[in-house]
């Protein structure tokens, strides 16, 4: 569509001053290419006509008795309008379909009908006669959250016209919805808006709505308009308003600033509404079911090399003077927390997906363009296997992702149009580390399966978030393992995603992935580890269940069945349930684990060749099960996929443990020496044997470590670990089987190794094991730090080996670590240009930092992070600072890092955490948020989850009475803890964990260090 000459702001505001009739044959031809301003425009014509015949009387002798002239909606309720939607006229339609249709004259439903009676002469009388309303319409009050389900938005059209300089915004929007049920009454989301000039029109009618009161609830963060009259069914509505926003958070719309290769600022804007945050950049019905068509147009400045970017490709230009109004294709349907645009002065590159006519760009700031190309080439491959993964093309014309100098999460799914976190899209060799790269990959690959699973298909409420987030963290790994086989990703998953969660889940603070929720923070809150990986884990588990080719296909069905819509945890599993030759009931046995929080551990006896598990809720500490649980309708009970291994049949067995049962027996034909259950830990659970079973997996391990995967050997040392901390195991076999680890030589397992080593590191830091710990601990580490040493290669699951084992050594005190870290240290200050090799960077800034340690240094390192534009590395150089054991040097840190000109703002929680992890840091970081939490409130507001996951971060190594009780002081004194509630309850688990394990384990865990480290150097004399 072309505006011949009117821009199109001026229809758009015109949309929201609707029945002002100063201009209406302007409008006409601006509007003449539009089905819905035609509809609007014989809509103005007909009130054009009837404000002309009524002239000034309608203004002046018709007043609103309830006039507030400070409310901005006030001409929607009083003298003009009130003049033009004269009584019966406009009501009629309504009259049709209402109780009180008694007092619809006329009843057609043509324009002419609508407003032929009376309109002119009741006008000049007093107050119009509105219909009586009927009985049992909606109370605005009774509204908590939800919306009221009496409207469906169809189409959106919204003009935005963001000021880059002030960081002001004005926008009109007009929303075209229908009705389900009658009502007089229209609820939808609004936040920190100043929305005035609300109109209602009755497009078939061609008339406009009388507005009896309009009502912005800040904390339901709802705007209420209740009409005077009921608005009919099968009718189509509009509501145009205009309003003003700011742009100054990091939700919404918001502007971001970065400097550019001459060291000018400059200011961009960008969007982020998902969950609930489009309601703060424009009125909207903001609930995921209510999908609708969108048409942008944003303004940008005309010129300085500005562009727009949307979820469409751009339909149409109009250049207005300073500004330019771009306005973008209709998008499909879609939710309102996927939309997004971008107005930016950003430079790309750009490729064609294979097999397709999908135009895929990456954006970047210009001087960083070339960092796009691996996420270029990722995106490419990933979005063609995902096409033929799903089975369904790419529903949209273009893909572009765009790299956000300011970014509150790592990336979002916008429809078309995806931004991330410049350190989740932009690579560059000489600076990204391989763990930078993996990143990129698994976060381009995550998006771009939302671009199905998600944007196509999205849950009907945040409650089935899981299935979103869940499913894309589950096949980005298939993205990613497409792209590079050699990366081990099935393994991968174990560590990544596998292990964090079950950790979580195992205290009494976790949820249900599937659970009731409502307001904004408890939404918020909802996007954590538990929703992500366990969702992930558990589809994982689903798929070995019912078979990869049946898992694909069924999600092929669900995603063709529900396309444009959405669809909740029982639809998915009703997909899979269709899958032909599954003898066991699916849906029941997934209940299991999406409506209980938590986890099973399965005990395994053995007699003879015979094989009893039962199973229990596994909590990681003991004193938890005598704590009153959470009622489940399970009753902490599963149904468990069961598999196995042994050593006289290596090929993978399988049975189904279900809930109901008490236990289930295996009998094997003869007996073996060993026997694993929970083949590459794909069953979401732990297993614990008697330990002459440990025994005999530990030996298997030490005679050749190859007997086991590298997913079992993770998963051995990941359990034996875990209950031995749990007090379910002695953890003499838990350290036992650890000691194998001075033969191993692979990342994942290793990966389990370095934080199992950490863990038990923090739990000692502060006793009399520590020295003890260190020699058994430098002993596992020493032949794999030798073997890797600090000269990087190319092969990847190397190169992330070595900065977990070298990490690991240094963290420990390895001398030869430390002093070859200083040497790379002291080599790059004295030459900052020549920076030492991505993937020892971090090793390398961070254990030189902590060992040179002086002021000096510190300041130059500061300097070179002001300095730096690439926002990986001042991540990195973030970290080193935070590496010093200076005190004062980590204190005015810690105040500096509330400057957003030195830090910013989505980097500012990171930065705390960091701080936090040195033991000099520790106390200073929970002694200042303490301090300041008021105006960290202030500045961040108690919904944002980053702020309430601050706490278990910088208290995780807690473990004493004196500062479970500071924790709980501090919860009293600011018992509001918003979008922080979980992570509060999950930081006191924590640390009470902490104290029990010292008290429990700290004399055992000792006589078994001592008794190694005797035999240790005995073995050493005697070599
Ligand atoms: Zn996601």
């Amino acid at each position: 569509m072309h505006f011949a000459w009117l821009t199109v702001k001026a229809v758009a505001i015109f949309l929201g001053l609707a029945t002002t009739a100063f201009c209406v044959s302007t409008i006409v031809l601006a509007v003449q290419n539009a089905d819905l301003e035609n509809d609007l425009q014989d809509a103005l014509d007909k009130i054009d006509a009837l404000t002309a015949d009524t002239t000034s009387t309608s203004t002046t002798t018709i007043t609103t008795p309830t006039q507030d002239p400070n409310r901005p909606t006030d001409d929607d309720g009083g003298t003009t309008p009130g003049g033009i939607t004269t009584p019966g006229g406009i009501t009629t339609p309504g009259g049709i379909t209402t109780p009180g249709g008694e007092t619809s004259p006329g009843g057609g439903t043509t324009a002419s009908g609508a407003t032929t009676p009376s309109g002119g002469s009741t006008s000049t009388s007093t107050a119009p006669i509105y219909p009586t309303l009927p009985t049992g319409l909606p109370d605005p009050d009774a509204i908590e959250w939800r919306l009221p389900t009496e409207l469906r938005p169809i189409k959106y059209r919204l003009y935005y016209e963001p000021n880059l300089k002030t960081g002001e915004c004005t926008g009109t929007i007009s929303i075209q919805f229908q009705l389900n049920e009658v009502t007089n009454l229209i609820v939808l989301h609004s936040l920190d808006l100043n929305v005035h000039s609300i109109s209602i029109l009755n497009m078939m009618a061609r008339m406009r709505v009388a507005v009896d009161s309009v009502t912005q609830d800040d904390t339901r963060q709802l705007l209420l308009i209740k009409l005077r009259e009921v608005l009919s069914l099968n009718k189509a509505y509009t509501l145009s308003a205009s309003f003003d926003c700011n742009l100054t958070s990091l939700t919404g719309s918001y502007i971001s600033n970065y400097t550019d290769a001459s060291g000018n600022v400059k200011s961009i804007m960008s969007t982020k509404f998902e969950p609930t945050y489009a309601r703060l950049a424009f009125p909207c019905f903001d609930e995921p079911a209510l999908k609708a068509q969108f048409t942008i147009t944003v303004a940008r400045p005309s010129g300085d090399e500005y562009h727009v970017l949307s979820n469409m490709p751009v339909d149409s230009e109009y250049v207005n003077g300073d500004l330019t109004e771009v306005t973008f294709q209709e998008t499909v349907p879609m939710s309102t927390y996927l939309a997004a645009f971008v107005v930016s002065d950003f430079a790309y590159k750009s490729t064609i997906v294979e097999g397709s006519t999908i135009e895929l760009r990456v954006y970047a700031p210009p001087a960083q363009v070339e960092k796009t190309q691996y996420a270029l080439d990722t995106g490419a491959g990933v979005t063609a296997y995902y096409i033929d993964y799903f089975n369904t093309s790419y529903p949209l014309p273009k893909l572009d992702l765009v790299a956000i100098p300011d970014f509150v999460s790592g990336a979002m799914e916008n429809w078309g149009l995806v931004t991330f976190r410049e350190t989740a899209l932009l690579y560059d060799e000489a600076t990204s580390s391989s763990v930078n790269k993996q990143r990129v990959a698994i976060v381009v690959a995550h998006e771009l399966a939302h671009q199905w699973f998600g944007n196509l298909v999205t849950m009907n409420w945040w409650s089935d978030l899981w299935l979103n987030e869940g499913f894309a963290s589950f096949v980005e790994y298939k993205g990613v393992k497409h792209m590079h086989p050699d990366w081990d990703m099935d393994n991968q998953f174990v560590t990544e995603e596998l292990h964090p969660v079950l950790t979580i889940d195992s205290t009494l603070a976790s949820h249900p992935i599937v659970k009731s929720i409502q307001s904004p923070a408890e939404i918020t809150e909802y996007f954590d580890t538990i929703t992500y990986s366990k969702g992930a884990a558990l589809v994982r588990m689903l798929e070995n269940l019912v078979s990869e080719p049946k898992l694909k296909n069924a999600t092929t069905r669900y995603l063709r069945r529900h396309i444009y819509s959405t669809a909740t945890t029982d639809d998915y599993l009703t997909a899979i349930e269709e899958e032909e030759g599954l003898d066991f009931d699916v849906k029941l046995i997934m209940k299991t684990w999406t409506e209980q929080m938590g986890l099973p551990v399965v005990q395994v006896e053995k007699s003879g060749t015979t094989y009893r598990l039962t199973q229990k809720r596994f909590l990681a500490n003991e004193d938890d099960y005598a704590a009153e649980a959470e009622a489940s309708s399970f009753n902490y009970r599963w149904s468990i996929p069961i598999t196995y291994t042994s050593s006289i049949n290596t090929e993978v067995q399988s049975t189904i443990f279900n809930h109901n049962d008490n236990e289930v027996s295996i009998t094997l034909t003869s007996e073996p020496t060993w026997i694993k259950f929970n083949k590459d830990q794909v069953g979401y659970y732990r297993v614990n044997y008697a330990n002459e079973q440990w025994a005999a997996l530990t030996s298997a391990l030490k005679a050749s470590r190859e007997t086991f995967s590298t997913a079992d050997r993770a998963h051995l040392l990941n359990d034996a670990n875990t209950l031995a901390a749990a007090g379910q195991l002695d953890y003499a076999v838990a350290l036992d089987l650890s000691t194998y680890l001075e033969s191993e030589v692979d990342y994942v397992p290793w990966s389990v190794g370095t934080s199992s080593l950490a863990t038990l590191r923090n739990l000692v830091y502060y006793t009399d094991l520590f020295s003890d710990f260190t020699t058994y601990a430098l002993k596992l580490l020493t032949p794999i730090v030798e073997r890797v040493t600090f000269t990087v290669g190319t092969d990847h699951l190397e190169n992330r080996l070595r900065i977990k084992v070298l990490s690991s050594a240094c963290s420990l005190g390895h001398a030869s670590s430390l002093q070859q870290a200083v040497t790379l240290f002291n080599q790059w200050l004295a030459s900052p240009e020549t920076r030492p090799s991505p993937d020892v960077r971090d090793v390398v800034y961070y254990y030189g930092m902590q060992q040179v340690n002086t002021q000096v240094i510190w300041d130059q390192v500061w300097q070179l992070y002001l300095d730096e534009s690439d926002a990986q590395e001042k991540l990195k150089l973030m970290n080193c600072l935070a590496a010093v054991r200076v005190p004062w040097l980590l204190q005015r840190y810690i105040t500096w890092a509330a400057d957003e000109t030195k830090v910013r703002r989505q980097d500012y929680f990171t930065l705390l955490g960091y701080i936090s992890t040195n033991p000099v840091g520790q106390s200073l970081v929970w002694d200042y948020v303490r301090e300041n939490w008021e105006q960290l409130v202030a500045r961040f507001g108690i919904n944002e989850r980053t702020l309430g996951r601050l706490i278990p971060t910088i208290t995780a190594r807690f473990s004493t009475q004196t500062k479970l009780e500071e924790m709980e002081q501090f919860f009293a004194k600011y018992p509001e803890a918003g979008a922080g509630t979980a992570a509060r309850q999950q930081a006191l688990e924590a640390v009470k964990a902490n104290i029990k394990w010292l008290a429990v384990n700290k004399d055992k865990v000792g006589e078994w260090l001592a008794s190694y480290v005797q035999q240790s150097s005995a073995t050493n004399r005697i070599q």
